[in-house]
C-alpha cells in the first residue's frame, strides 16, 4: 500500500494511492498507518478520489522527531576511509524542516557549501519504547524518502551538527509511505539535473532498520509519525541554487525538490 498526504484548501488531507488515482481517507495519516490493515476500516475511509497530476504532495507524515543515522553505508565509510562504527552515531533535524515532494529547499545565507544525502526512511506506525529489534516491524508504519540537506560549511565549521542539518525546508521526505517492502533489497540513487550523483543498495547499511528502532527506543519513545533517517551511501556532494535533486528508491518512487 502506497500512502501519501496533499494539500487541498489549505488543509491536509490523508489518502492512498490506486494506479494513477489518489484515494481520499477521512482519517488522518498516524490513524490510517495503524488501522488500514482491516477492510472494514478501509471500507468506511474512502472519499473523494483525485487524479495523481491535480494534488499537491505535502509531507507523507508530521514527525514529533526526526532522528537521523550518520554514517550507515560500507561504502561511505569506505570513501570517507572511516572505519565501521559498532553502534550507531544519531542526531535529531527538527520537525520544522519538513517539505514534502516537490517543495523547495530555501539555500541559507549564513552558507556557502549546501549538499544532499539520499536517505530510506521508516516511519513509525505506532509508539512504543524499548523495542526489541525482532518486535520493531510491529512498530515500523512503512519506509519513505529523506533527503539530509547538510549545510557542510557550517557542519565543519560548528563541530555540532544542529545549525548544519537545521534549516526550515533541509528535511524533504515523501512522496510515499510504502507499507510493503523489504527494506534490505532496494536500489537507492540520487540524481541532481538527472545526472546520477548516488547509487547504492540497502544492503550496504551497516544497521538494519530494526536494528535502529531498538537502539534508538531504547534512548527516547518513539510516536507514530516519528521519521528515522537510516543514513546515506557514498557520493554525497553539493547542490546550487536552481538545482533538481531527485532520490529514487525502487519500491518507494522518486522524491524530487528544487533548491533555490
Ligand atoms: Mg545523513
Amino acid at each position: 500500500m502506497k500512502f501519501l498526504r496533499f494539500y487541498y484548501n489549505d488543509k491536509i488531507k490523508t489518502a492512498y494511492l490506486d494506479d494513477k488515482k489518489v484515494i481520499e481517507l477521512k482519517d488522518p495519516i498516524e490513524k490510517v498507518l495503524k488501522s488500514w490493515k482491516t477492510r472494514k476500516y478501509m471500507n468506511n475511509q474512502v472519499k473523494t478520489s483525485y487524479s495523481i497530476e491535480d494534488i499537491d504532495f505535502a509531507p507523507p507524515v508530521t514527525p514529533s522527531k526526526i532522528i537521523c543515522v550518520g554514517l550507515n553505508y560500507k561504502d561511505h565509510a569506505n570513501e570517507l576511509k572511516m572505519e565501521i562504527p559498532n553502534e550507531p552515531k544519531i542526531f535529531l533535524k527538527p520537525p520544522s524542516a519538513v517539505i514534502g515532494h516537490d517543495g523547495i529547499i530555501n539555500y541559507p545565507k549564513s552558507s556557502n557549501e549546501v549538499d544532499y544525502e539520499a536517505e530510506l526512511a521508516i516511519v513509525i506506525g505506532k509508539k512504543g519504547k524499548k523495542i526489541e529489534a525482532d518486535k520493531a516491524n510491529e512498530y515500523i508504519g512503512g519506509y519513505t524518502i529523506l533527503n539530509d540537506v547538510t549545510a557542510r560549511d557550517l557542519q565543519r565549521k560548528d563541530e555540532q551538527w544542529t545549525r548544519a542539518k537545521s534549516f526550515d525546508t533541509f528535511a524533504p521526505i515523501g512522496p510515499f509511505i510504502e507499507t510493503e517492502m523489504d527494506p534490505r533489497s532496494q536500489n537507492i540513487s540520487l540524481k541532481v539535473n538527472g545526472k546520477i550523483k548516488q547509487e547504492s543498495n540497502t544492503k550496504n547499511m551497516i544497521f538494519s532498520p530494526q536494528d535502529l528502532v531498538e537502539f534508538i527506543s531504547n534512548i527516547m519513545t518513539l510516536n507514530p509519525g516519528d521519521i528515522i533517517a537510516t543514513g546515506t551511501p557514498s557520493g554525497v556532494g553539493e547542490i546550487k541554487s536552481g538545482d533538481i535533486v531527485e532520490i529514487a528508491i525502487d519500491d518507494i518512487g522518486i522524491l524530487k525538490n528544487k533548491i533555490m
